[in-house]
């Protein structure tokens, strides 16, 4: 019989409000006031916030194949203990996701393996003659999207040409999916970085130099156009450059559909406050300026920026040492991707609705996972997560699921405590601990969504 969880503060898109949710086989069943039936268990949630599960877009699990940086089951306890119940899994694994017959191992093999629920995408690049057909079959198996790689990154997988991305676009047009992209342009990285890294600079400020913000402005206006003239949907992955929206504004205005996601990452740290930390904070493309930190969070409350997703990016910890340009780039995030939200929100720099379009709605409608995701509609999965706001607590390494405890969020005074989380109506974080030994996250496909 039915779960109540009663009395907690729903958070909701539009409205922050006092009220019930009733649960049911894995299932919302109503939302409201004082629900005196239909129950047989209680969860007390007065004083806490009740938010739908986050939506991780941006997941690099690792597995198969790179074991050594982190494995798909610590990734998603990490997940699950931040209240990210769906995390959507990135195709750089070796081998890569770049068929039929990849995507479904890939599948099988993380089914046993996911404590939430996860999405595949398939990479994007030369496929010659061949695109068509293989973008189809694959979109078919259910894929999330594609991903495409604009510069070199992890995996070193190759950049599509102009004909695969074309006609990737424009299937994403008649078949509804989006194409993902890392953008930075190839040839501005590679002349940039010979330049700076030959002066013999070094640190998070020279990176940014090596990468600047103009090769991410080039691949987006490549990348917006070409979406554009073929009818597709763009997804700017991990925008780093806040003066690169003014480009995306303008193709949002001539009606192209592009999405921008930015990263945690960006939104707390800065080359000029985090030095420091140097190689640990290395991610493609960069951390940027105070300043421009600040522009990013003006564009995520005006509504310019769409989502929120970690590019969670594991390496072990002899990947990460050493100097900037030979240390791995990427940083490990979705565990605290929903909490550094919360705590943005409760230090009242962006209102906890906004919070839940970008966390869970958004990423669940562009994915094609709504409103079974990213939802608490009566039908919608119960999947819920439940924030006590008066906890305070440091984030240390013992707290951290990952195999390697390297996150920069290490040390950080953190605002708002993950209690309890619910995957579609069973309890798997309570009191802030996994109290699940198996997993229970199942593969979800693109379009899944709308059965309510
Ligand atoms: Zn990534």
């Amino acid at each position: 019989m039915g779960l109540l969880i009663r009395g907690g503060t729903l958070v909701l898109k539009d409205i922050v409000t006092v009220g019930d949710v009733l649960v049911d086989e894995g299932r919302v069943v109503r939302v409201g006031k004082s629900i005196e039936s239909g129950f047989t268990k209680v969860i007390n949630a007065s004083g806490k916030l009740v938010i739908p599960g986050a939506v991780d877009p941006h997941v690099h699990g690792r597995e198969p194949g790179l074991l050594h940086k982190d494995n798909f089951a610590n990734t998603t306890k990490a997940a699950a203990l931040g209240g990210v119940t769906t995390v959507l899994e990135m195709p750089n694994t070796l081998p890569p996701v770049d068929s039929l017959e990849r995507l479904v191992e890939k599948r099988e093999m993380l089914s046993s393996r996911s404590f939430v629920d996860f999405g595949l995408y398939a990479v994007l690049y030369d496929y010659a003659d061949d695109v068509e057909r293989r973008v189809r079959e694959i979109v078919e198996a259910g894929a999330v999207g594609f991903k495409a790689f604009m510069a070199q990154t992890t995996g070193n997988l190759p950049t599509p040409s102009f004909k695969s991305l074309y006609l990737a676009l424009k299937l994403s047009g008649e078949l509804g999916f989006p194409v993902v992209f890392h953008a930075e342009d190839r040839g501005c990285v590679e002349y940039f970085t010979e330049l700076v890294r030959g002066r013999g600079l070094e640190g998070l400020a020279a990176y940014s130099e090596a990468r600047p913000p103009l090769c991410e402005e080039l691949s987006i206006e490549y990348v917006a156009s070409v979406a554009r003239a073929a009818g597709g949907t763009a997804y700017i992955a991990h925008l780093s450059t806040a003066t690169a929206l003014t480009i995306v504004e303008r193709y949002r205005r001539a009606s192209t559909r592009i999405y921008v996601e930015t990263t945690p990452t960006y939104l707390f740290f800065d080359y000029e406050g985090h030095s420091h930390l140097g190689a640990l904070l290395k991610v493609n493309p960069p951390i940027r300026s105070s300043s421009n930190r600040r522009e990013l969070w003006a564009a995520l409350r005006s509504g310019l920026i769409d989502v929120i997703g970690s590019d969670h990016a594991p390496h072990s910890p002899y990947e990460k040492r050493g100097d900037i340009w030979e240390a791995s780039a990427g940083v490990p995030g979705v565990q605290h991707l929903l909490s550094l939200m919360v705590h943005a929100a409760l230090e009242g720099f962006i209102d906890l609705g906004r919070i839940v379009e970008l966390c869970s709605e958004k990423p669940a409608k562009i994915f094609g996972l709504y409103p079974r995701k990213g939802s608490l509609l009566p039908g919608a999965d119960a999947d819920i997560v439940v924030v006590d706001p008066s906890g305070e607590y440091v984030v240390r390494e013992d707290d951290l699921a990952y195999t390697h405890k390297l996150a920069p969020v290490l040390g950080m005074k953190l605002r708002g405590r993950v209690e309890k989380v619910l995957l579609r109506g069973e309890l798997i974080v309570d009191d802030g601990e996994l109290v699940v030994d198996r997993p229970l996250g199942t593969f979800l496909t693109r379009g899944g969504g709308g059965r309510l």
